[in-house]
């Protein structure tokens, strides 16, 4: 990366920040790391807890026509059989002869209409051979090949094999969905821009079945949705660039997909996908197993296999997406007058780890510790607060901004009675963004706050 070009340098700040506040760390980092493979550290996994919850109010809790589902990460071989995965679900591989580095062909720099290797320039390039992502084990002692299994590379197949039994008991009518969130694993060739391309990561994904007639108008639909439920969680749309992919680019099966991408510090770059996918899943599914996964409609007394359109969403492009959007630096004067950068994670209040800092003016004085703590009691069931007493009251505003927290309440003196009962009872309420700070009712607080973030 050169530290000359503005967006890269806003990247290494962005994960040098996400080191420093425990946000994200590299997988067993004290051993050198694993390629490809990212932890979340504590502000990192709020962060994403926030990110999947509201994904599942919105799209599961809030609907009448969805209903959620779970399914075991390891999968009977022959779902990826019937799939297709096990036949093509590769990336083309080529090798450097000279530095012997391994990259996927369509990623692959060229000059002068010739490709070649960005790890030391050379052209002497083996031809491209299809890779397959797919991650194999075993399941049980015998490493033989009828015990190989294969880790899922999507959360999607789960739910077409399941869609009879959530029929059968979820008594849903057309058009309805299944949505599911979990981990998926592919053995990507490159992983690259920090956890936006990762060999472990996390999907959110719906499959909307519906009648085949109403198939594009929902894919239009769910665009909409989807555009909605990125601007609700401080992703704004015109940082979302929806990309309508042209006949023949799309999957064979696929009669429309958008891909909605983001414009991340090195470059727009792919969040999520639509795909119309017809009845390609479920039709294949009971030619493989010769189990009836159709549907019937009782009011028309028809027998048929519905049609399905499926947002699938990225958790971790998304968690991302969401510390680029809110990483925010700027100058500020201090009480001193002094001049200094505030780092600040201008997270919308629904996204932020830490919804309110809670902090006592001073930590030896017992009455403004006790009541701080007595505010901390009173908010933590409701939402993750954070209690700090060490430092000057300006530090640790400047500790909270940086992990994006966008309230800060301070215990005072008034807050005790001890400048009179006029601001007994009241706290400082700081503002994030604006660094602006008003009174308020401790009594009034919990309702304040929970308007803001829920
Ligand atoms: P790409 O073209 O970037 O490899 P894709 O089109 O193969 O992605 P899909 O199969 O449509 O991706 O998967 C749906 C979503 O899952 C993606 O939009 C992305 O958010 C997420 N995803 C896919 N692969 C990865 C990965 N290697 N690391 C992190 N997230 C991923």
């Amino acid at each position: 990366m050169s530290t000359k070009d503005p967006n890269a340098q806003r990247m290494e700040k962005i994960v040098s920040l996400c080191k420093r506040r425990g946000f994200i760390f590299q997988s067993s980092e004290i051993y050198g790391g694993l390629n490809g493979f990212w932890d979340y550290g504590p502000l990192g996994v709020e962060l994403k807890r926030n990110l999947k919850d509201f994904w599942w109010r919105r799209n599961v809790r809030e609907r009448d026509d969805m209903v959620g589902m779970d399914g075991s990460i390891i999968m009977n071989r022959a779902v990826w059989k019937a799939s297709g995965h096990e036949a093509t679900f590769s990336d083309p591989m080529v090798d450097c002869k000279s530095c012997k580095a391994r990259h996927r062909d369509d990623q692959l720099p060229a000059k002068d209409g010739a490709k070649y290797c960005p790890n030391c320039g050379s052209r002497d390039l083996t031809e491209p051979r299809a890779f397959n992502l797919m991650f194999k084990s075993y399941a049980g002692p015998v490493e033989s090949e009828d015990n190989m299994v294969y880790l899922r590379p999507e959360t999607a197949q789960a739910i077409f094999v399941n869609f009879r039994n959530v029929c059968d008991t979820s008594r849903k009518k057309l058009p309805f969905g299944i949505a599911q969130v979990g981990k998926a694993f592919r053995n990507e060739i490159n992983p690259r821009n920090y956890t936006f391309r990762s060999r472990e990561f996390e999907q959110m994904e719906i499959e909307y079945f519906c009648r085949a007639e109403d198939g594009l108008a929902l894919t239009d639909y769910w665009l909409e949705q989807r555009l909605k439920f990125y601007e609700d969680i401080g992703i704004p749309r015109e940082k979302i660039h929806v990309v309508d992919i042209p006949d023949g680019d799309r999957a064979f099966y696929s009669k429309k997909t958008y891909d909605l991408e983001y414009e991340f510090p090195f470059g727009i770059s792919e969040l999520e996908g639509i795909a119309y996918r017809t009845d390609y899943d479920l039709s294949a599914h009971i030619a493989a197993s010769g189990k009836p996964l159709d549907y019937f409609d009782q009011e028309k007394n028809e027998k048929f296999v519905p049609h399905v359109v499926e947002p699938s969403a990225g958790v971790d492009r998304t968690t991302l997406a969401l510390i680029c959007e809110a990483f925010a630096e700027e100058t500020v004067t201090d009480e001193k007058g002094n001049a200094e950068t505030r780092t600040v994670l201008r997270f919308h209040p629904r996204m932020a780890p830490i919804k309110v800092g809670i902090f006592p003016l001073l930590k030896n004085k017992p009455e403004l510790v006790a009541k701080a703590e007595e505010v901390v009691a009173l908010l933590r069931p409701h939402m993750m607060v954070q209690y700090d007493e060490a430092g000057a009251i300006g530090r640790r505003y400047r500790r909270q901004d940086e992990a994006g927290t966008p309230f800060c309440v301070t215990i005072d003196f008034d807050t005790v009675g001890e400048n009179g009962p006029e601001k007994q009872g009241t706290v400082t309420l700081r503002h994030r963004d604006s660094m602006e700070q008003e009174r308020i009712a401790i009594a009034d607080l919990k309702a304040w706050l929970l308007e803001r973030i829920s």
